[in-house]
């Protein structure tokens, strides 16, 4: 990394220090200023979140009642079935951008505290790893960290479930799912990811902020399984 990107970033570093140590010594509500425990959430504000209460039981889309959608039914998807507890709506929505765009990783933390929680209530099978969907070096250098991997660490701990960073690597550097149609997201990613070494793992878990089309777990999970995994999970806080 170069003198300058470097200097850029520690301002920004600095002030998350700062923040995390500030609502540590005394945890308020996020959402509404209120008193809260470390997980930062007061109960109120926890019960008004958007849940999606009645998911896919594989991908975790939004469902008017159980059972699998019609587009997994259609096309599975490569992972076993994804956790997804929360719309992408207000206000995880604005947590979510805090820490992407603004830098805030104090909002990681609440984050992965929420996704912990989801996980723990419908954990079907304990992976051996935790795999964030991995940025490419040339966005984790501009951005300074990856919301993925900052997101798996409070639910890593949570969980005892340890972190593997570097087992699958982004090879090209795509734009943002978001920004294009449905129709390219597949192509967008899936030639993105590779495991470079040997996986020696064979039940995973993938863990992402956002999942909009579900082309990026896909393609992840995808690169995982041709590695060897056998069980693949996808964890992410919302859907969209
Ligand atoms: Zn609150
Ligand atoms: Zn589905």
């Amino acid at each position: 990394m170069d003198d300058d990107r470097q200097l850029k970033r520690m301002p920004r570093i600095d002030r998350c220090v700062k923040n995390k140590l500030a609502w540590w010594l005394s945890p308020t509500c996020l959402l509404c200023g209120g008193a809260a425990d470390s997980r930062g959430i007061c109960p109120a504000c926890l019960a008004d979140l958007p849940r999606i209460d009645n998911p896919c039981s594989c991908c975790g889309a939004e469902l008017g009642g159980p059972g699998c959608c019609g587009g997994c039914q259609r096309r599975p998807p490569a992972y076993d079935h994804a956790i997804a507890p929360y719309r992408y709506a207000w206000p995880v929505d604005q947590l979510i951008q805090g820490l992407k765009y603004h830098g805030n990783l104090i909002y990681a933390y609440q984050l992965g505290q929420l996704l912990a929680r989801a996980v723990a209530a419908s954990l079907a099978r304990q992976p051996d790893v935790i795999i964030p969907v991995p940025l490419h070096p040339g966005r984790l250098r501009q951005r300074g960290f990856n919301q993925a991997l900052e997101i798996a660490k409070p639910v890593a701990r949570v969980l005892g479930v340890p972190i593997a960073r570097d087992k699958v690597r982004r090879i090209r550097n795509t734009p943002p799912q978001a920004e294009l149609p449905g129709r390219r997201r597949r192509g967008n990613v899936r030639h993105a990811f590779a495991v470079p070494g040997d996986l020696c793992t064979d039940a995973v878990a993938v863990v992402d902020d956002v999942m909009t089309s579900g082309e990026t777990v896909h393609a992840v999970a995808r690169c995982l399984r041709a590695a060897g995994a056998r069980h693949v999970q996808v964890w992410v806080v919302t859907r969209a």
